[in-house]
């Protein structure tokens, strides 16, 4: 048997299926209540973003820009409410919609002011008719803004799960990925965290950055757990194309050996978690094995419908994802969130990918085998009538041959060694379409 060489470990953070950037502009728009008309709605996710940060991290393409001026902030939120105003008119009254989960991503949205804050959570609320205070709500925050007047808000209106980045603990490789931070100040918002008594606190650290090394990243691990954080993701650095951290090392030497110490670092922040108490959730997340459950678990990221608000935000139904447009340059992005904030029209769907059977396939099949729990094979077979084994015979069988993947009667998962090349799998079952969609796309 000839075994394929094996790829490069650190290619694709398959965080949603299709990616963002196989998207294109809709034509015709089509009209929201069209597109959730015969949509099942008991358990949908809403996700409200925010797109500003205080400074630009130099590893991040998010939708974001630095700072807010001219009172821009309010005129987002002016239009965030008037979108929410749109969807809650589109998906109509029956069957009734429901919101299982929540979350505040962005950006920051902690920029935002302890009254905006209130804000938010009213549009979630009042507008879109989402129950905070009796489902999980997730809000994303940087040390600096986690301030306790913003946190106080978000406490009381029922946030379980606050994620600080963090990244690093070591101030000089906070600066080398352009994250200007001292360890005194995110140590002092860790405090107001657990003060403000949110159930979950996760912290995101990022292995990979210039001058780290196994005992500096040892120092950010132990630094973490001296806080006993619910929950922390480990996140191998990429260097993205328009984003501020630049390499200037001969890149056929230097990609290989940077390969190497991700995967060591990896390793190493896998075993001190696991034996640590935590429970590894996927490549990226641990969650601590006595944290608190997270309220009623009946959102399945593979088949529920996701509303989200904001112009960085993407909607799923089962037939189409959608958003508005996409960019990581500054320029771009002021320039969409500046046509955000003037829209007065939001009943129509602007920029999606129609999402058929067999890309619906190979969605949950991504979502699911990316997770350390692996793929049910009942669900699979019941909710599309055909195998996995089957449907992805030579991808699942390359996977095999690698070392990357076990089977029982029940479930699909990938082995240890699998889940450390996650994001060298999740591409190889992206679409022949998805993936020149992708390719073609013009990143500004
Ligand atoms: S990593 Fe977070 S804080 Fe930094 S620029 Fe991106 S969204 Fe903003």
């Amino acid at each position: 048997m000839t075994v394929a060489a094996v790829p490069r470990p650190y290619q694709n953070y398959v965080y949603a299926y299709p990616h963002k950037t196989s998207y294109r502009p809709l034509t015709p728009r089509p009209a929201l209540a069209d597109l959730w008309r015969n949509q099942a709605r008991h358990a949908l996710s809403l996700y409200l973003h925010i797109p500003f940060c205080e400074v630009r991290c130099g590893f991040c393409n998010l939708f974001t820009r630095v700072g807010a001026p001219d009172r821009l902030t309010g005129r987002y939120l002016d239009a965030l409410d008037r979108q929410a105003h749109a969807v809650r008119e589109a998906l109509g009254e029956r069957p009734a919609s429901r919101f299982a989960t929540a979350a505040f991503g962005g950006g920051t949205p902690t920029y935002l002011a302890a009254h905006e804050l209130e804000r938010l959570c009213d549009i979630a609320e009042r507008v879109m008719g989402a129950d905070l205070r009796a489902i999980p709500l997730s809000v994303e925050a940087s040390p600096a803004t986690a301030t306790a007047d913003r946190l106080a808000v978000l406490a009381a209106r029922g946030t379980t799960r606050l994620s600080l980045g963090v990244q690093s603990f070591v101030d000089a490789e906070a600066r080398a990925a352009v994250r200007p931070q001292h360890r005194t100040d995110v140590e002092a918002a860790l405090g107001r965290i657990r003060d403000a008594g949110i159930p979950v606190l996760n912290i995101d650290l990022i292995y990979g950055i210039d001058g780290q090394t196994e005992s500096s990243w040892r120092q950010s691990l132990d630094a973490a757990l001296y806080w006993r954080p619910e929950e922390i993701y480990l996140y191998p650095l990429y260097v993205r194309p328009l984003t501020g951290l630049g390499r200037n090392i001969d890149p056929a030497v230097s990609e290989q050996d940077w390969d190497i110490q991700r995967l060591s670092r990896y390793r190493e922040g896998r075993d001190r978690l696991l034996a640590e108490g935590y429970e590894q959730i996927s490549m990226r997340m641990f969650r601590r094995i006595d944290a608190p459950p997270q309220g009623p678990d009946d959102y399945a990221c593979q088949t529920d419908g996701m509303i989200g608000l904001g112009c960085g935000a993407r909607s799923y139904t089962s037939t189409m994802h959608y958003s508005f447009d996409y960019a990581v340059s500054m320029r771009e992005v002021r320039s969409i969130i500046d046509t955000y904030t003037t829209t007065t029209d939001f009943t129509h769907a602007v920029v999606g990918r129609a999402v058929d059977a067999e890309e619906a396939r190979r969605r949950h099949l991504l979502q699911s085998l990316l997770q350390a729990q692996g793929l049910a094979l009942a669900g699979y077979r019941l909710r599309f009538g055909s195998d996995p084994g089957r449907d992805f015979a030579d991808q699942l069988g390359l996977l095999a041959d690698r070392g990357w993947l076990e089977a029982d009667a029940d479930r699909l998962r990938l082995t240890p060694l699998g889940l450390a090349y996650s994001d060298a799998i999740g591409p190889e079952f992206f679409s022949p379409a998805v993936r020149s969609a992708m390719a073609a796309y013009e990143l500004r």
